[in-house]
């Protein structure tokens, strides 16, 4: 019979080999430093990563450790191009750094770069490899299977240099890429913790704001969220819903007319998009004015996709009412069986972006029985109207971004978020 500490070794070398769990240990006070930590943002890599029962890793220009998230305990480290695999199996996820069996863990386990390298994704089929700051892997439970989850946590700043290209064309005035920065920081801080069910702040994709990690970076992003560090949107001290849309067609629209809430909200209303008498700024923008043209069976075909509006065979369609701005509130669908009435929000939903680009249009109903509708912009034109942005920053207007989103969202201000590493940040 074996003695006590031979069982004990064994059960030990168990332990370590095969399953890892956290052993708390005392947390000493944290130094306090100079400059103001940065804000760290978890995005879930739903769209890139997350999904699958195997995922391999690997550092650049940097060396690599690998750390027991659950328990902030460092459990190997690896030089610059170790591959580390991450493998479903009963019992948590094992680990090999390269092809040597580290154990298995339950999760969360974090993968970091050391001193601002960058993680790639080394696993086939990942459209976007590489990572800024760390990304964690845990065991997600679904009805149908389990998977790995994968959560990139990064600075906020660092984050929005991916986001932004993302977000609005480069090819934008730098003013206006300075004030989509400052709102895609603002929708982030505003969005924390959204996605807390799945341990992360915000989804890589559109659902949130589409992130696609390192290799979606630009000088010209770097340089408007660099230029722009840590500023927020604020109306009486709180931060602003920071919504937008790409063309406001010429007036953008209030929020409870846009659906977003039923109360007003004061820093979104409707205002018209230009000068005194110049043109809208928003008029460089390609969907400024459209046209479409659809049959009647062509109407009720879409129509009839959603049960909100079907009618049986579509006789007659009309406008009914518009709301301040222009847009059309009320849409009556006069059918063989029935009639029901839709907003212009339902109606372009159901109808599509592309074919009803927003609800600031007209209908005019044609000899042929056809219906043309004429309209202005893309998107609903709640507050922030991107290409707005790129014409009032351009000459001879040469607004700041600062005006810029003072115009779009009406009477806010423009400061530092607290916490978010910002250089004017000013210490209390
Ligand atoms: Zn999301
Ligand atoms: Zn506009």
């Amino acid at each position: 019979m074996r003695n006590l500490v031979d069982q004990t070794r064994i059960l030990l070398s168990f332990c370590v080999l095969f399953l890892f769990s956290c052993v708390s240990v005392p947390v000493g006070a944290v130094p306090e430093s100079d400059s103001p930590t940065p804000l760290i943002i978890r995005i879930g890599l739903r769209r890139a990563l997350s999904g699958q029962v195997y995922l391999a890793l690997t550092t650049r220009q940097a060396a690599g450790q690998l750390t027991d998230a659950a328990c902030s305990q460092p459990v190997a480290d690896g030089p610059e191009g170790s591959r580390w695999t991450f493998r479903l199996v009963p019992g948590g996820i094992e680990i090999e750094k390269d092809e040597a069996v580290l154990g298995v863990f339950p999760g969360p386990i974090r993968l970091d770069a050391r001193g601002g390298g960058l993680i790639e994704a080394l696993s086939p089929k990942v459209r976007s490899p590489r990572y800024r700051g760390g990304i964690e892997i845990s065991v997600r439970k679904s009805s149908r299977k389990n998977y790995l989850g994968a959560v990139n946590a990064l600075p906020l700043e660092e984050y929005l240099y991916s986001v932004l290209p993302s977000e609005m064309p480069l090819s934008f005035h730098p003013e206006a890429l300075k004030a989509q920065a400052v709102v895609a920081r603002t929708y982030a801080l505003q969005h924390l913790g959204r996605h807390k069910a799945d341990d992360c702040d915000l989804c890589d994709g559109i659902h949130c704001q589409s992130y696609l990690g390192y290799d979606a970076e630009r000088d010209k992003s770097r340089a408007a969220v660099d230029a722009t560090r840590g500023e927020a949107i604020y109306y009486g001290g709180r931060l602003i819903y920071a919504v937008y849309s790409a063309d406001c067609g010429g007036h953008t629209q209030s929020n409870e007319d846009g659906a977003m809430s039923r109360s007003a909200w004061s820093y979104l209303r409707a205002v018209p998009d230009r000068s005194d008498d110049g043109p809208d700024y928003c008029s460089g923008s390609r969907f400024h004015t459209w046209s479409r043209q659809f049959t009647l069976y062509e109407l009720k075909r879409s129509l009839n996709r959603s049960p909100i509006a079907r009618v049986g065979s579509l006789q007659e369609m009309r406008f009914l009412d518009y709301d301040p701005s222009g847009r059309v509130k009320t849409v009556e669908l006069i059918g063989s069986r029935e009639v029901k009435w839709i907003t212009g929000g339902q109606f372009r939903q159901i109808m599509g972006g592309e074919r009803i680009p927003s609800t600031l249009v007209t209908l005019t109903r044609l000899p042929s029985n056809a219906y043309r509708f004429d309209g202005r912009g893309f998107g609903h034109g709640v507050g922030f109207c991107q290409h707005g942005a790129n014409g009032m920053a351009a000459a001879p207007q040469s607004f700041r971004y600062q005006d810029i989103l003072k115009h779009y969202y009406q009477g806010v201000e423009i400061r530092p978020f607290p916490g978010t590493g910002s250089f004017i940040e000013t210490k209390p």
